[in-house]
């Protein structure tokens, strides 16, 4: 049984937001619409984001790093779920059963990543999308909770997740941890290596590098 985990090359990554495009269209993530979007309910299992690095002398940049769900080892959303809608599966990732999702909230509370999305309404998509639905990805009703499975319809089937194969300049690595000859083992043996709010001990499998 593999054990999947994800690295990106922040030195690589050039904040074009193709990934956040591939995952929208391989998971079938619905567009909340201008009035919800406005108050911050839009869907992205994906997101490049804008964090602030303080440098020397004073000087500062915006640099966009990468957030997907970081299937947490240790995940926090899976302790709080009160009916198991939520589990992480013998390859590490972290899968949410729709069906049986109650719409609580607890694991969006209790994600220190702010991983997890609520459908606020009933999914909307561009009529030009709506032919071209992915077939291998459910549709989430109104009132669950949903987020990234590392596209595991495609790893399942010897297939890279779908932002890491439209990364056009190859930031994004997948790959098995448990494989000693696998490109991100060596990147986790060879680099130096972080993760996100390594302090909370979520153990994310998500992990981040700089190349140059
Ligand atoms: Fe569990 Fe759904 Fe509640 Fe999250 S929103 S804790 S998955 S029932
Ligand atoms: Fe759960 Fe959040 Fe960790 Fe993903 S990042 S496994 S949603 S705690």
């Amino acid at each position: 049984m593999p054990r999947w985990g994800m690295v990106i090359d922040l030195d690589r990554c050039t904040a074009c937001q193709a990934c956040t495009i591939a995952c929208r269209n391989e998971n079938n993530i619905p567009f909340a619409g201008p009035d919800h979007a406005s108050k911050g309910r839009a869907i992205f299992w994906n997101q490049v984001l804008p964090f602030k690095e303080e440098g020397e002398q004073g000087y500062s940049r915006i640099r966009f790093t990468p957030l997907p769900c970081m299937h947490c080892d240790r995940p926090s959303c899976i302790k709080v779920c009160p009916v198991r809608a939520t589990y992480k599966s013998e390859e590490g990732i972290v899968f949410q059963i729709f069906a049986r999702c109650i719409g609580c909230r607890l694991c969006m509370c209790a994600c220190p990543y702010s991983r997890r999305f609520y459908n606020w309404s009933k999914g909307h998509w561009p009529e030009i999308m709506q032919s071209a639905f992915n077939p291998d990805v459910s549709l989430r009703p109104l009132g669950v909770v949903e987020k990234c499975t590392f596209c595991i319809q495609r790893s399942r089937e010897g297939k890279y997740p779908s932002c890491v194969e439209i990364c056009p300049v190859g930031a994004r690595k997948f790959g098995n941890l448990l494989d000693p000859d696998s490109e991100i083992r060596y990147i986790l043996e060879n680099k130096r290596v972080l993760v996100l709010k390594q302090e909370l001990n979520t153990q994310p499998k998500f992990y981040y590098f700089f190349g140059i």
